[in-house]
């Protein structure tokens, strides 16, 4: 368990490590510079590197251990759902969500195919909140096959957002998350982007949550003063549109 700087989580739980690219928003993947980084640090966990996806039955217990309700990122350091992963693993991972429902868990996959494959054989708890990433309109995809699995809440990811996704498909989705790039060689967002998704989540009534602008110099306005790091609401490249700032969240349903 680590604490996270993720706006939208508290912490981040990691029974599964390793991953592969399967998409362009891939491209300057977090896990894998962190996973880089940890193993130079030395640590176990993440001593095969980034590319061997590996379970870890002894990560399992974690959640147990939190005394007070937390929300948590499941496997940010690796795709739940990636094929490689057994499904008796997935299923021990539900197993534990199911059974601290003090918790909320947040799980995100770029894999929706498999997530649609096997999401009948899973327990849907209300605090297990599903998501899948959309990174421009080629991917809209996903949402679909998320619409039709029996999470009681699920969310976007239109993160890093390097495209226009002009026609998403709202009905039945819960909340949407849209952030730029960050990082060196970060691919640029742009204001009419962001401002389709915000628009769409409006007239639907999804929660919109804009997590950052990515670098300041994608931010049309240089003067947002969510630029400094001193700000409160300080994000990467600022966080504010036409002056005002979307942090909107789901209801809980726990
Ligand atoms: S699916 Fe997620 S964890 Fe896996 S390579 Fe892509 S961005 Fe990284």
């Amino acid at each position: 368990m680590a604490e996270s700087s993720i706006e939208w989580t508290e912490l981040t739980w990691n029974p599964v490590t390793g991953c592969k690219k399967i998409s362009p928003g891939c491209k300057f993947c977090y896990a894998e510079v962190m996973t880089r980084r940890l193993k130079a640090m030395g640590q176990e966990k993440y001593k095969d590197g980034f590319k061997i996806i590996k379970t870890h039955p002894s990560a399992l217990n974690i959640p147990f251990t939190w005394n007070k309700p937390k929300v948590v990122f499941v496997n940010s350091m690796s795709d739940l759902f990636h094929d490689e992963i057994p499904l008796d693993f997935i299923k021990a991972v539900f197993s534990v969500m199911n059974q601290t429902p003090q918790h909320i868990y947040q799980i995100l996959t770029k894999r929706s195919d498999r997530l649609l494959k096997i999401a009948d054989e899973l327990h849907w708890t209300s605090n297990i909140w599903m998501g899948v990433s959309v990174e421009n309109e080629k991917y809209s995809y996903r949402v679909n096959d998320l619409r039709q699995i029996p999470a009681i809440t699920k969310f976007l990811s239109v993160e890093p957002l390097i495209g226009p996704v002009k026609n998403l498909l709202l009905n039945d989705i819960n909340w949407v998350i849209v952030g730029g790039e960050s990082g060196h060689g970060a691919r640029p967002i742009k204001y009419e982007w962001i401002e389709d998704v915000r628009v769409n989540c409006e007239r639907n009534s999804v929660p919109f949550f804009f997590k950052q602008w990515g670098k300041p110099k994608f931010n049309i306005n240089q003067n947002d003063p969510t630029i400094a790091k001193e700000h409160p609401n300080h994000a990467k490249g600022g966080c504010e549109l036409d002056g005002k700032v979307y942090r909107e969240l789901p209801q809980l349903t726990t």
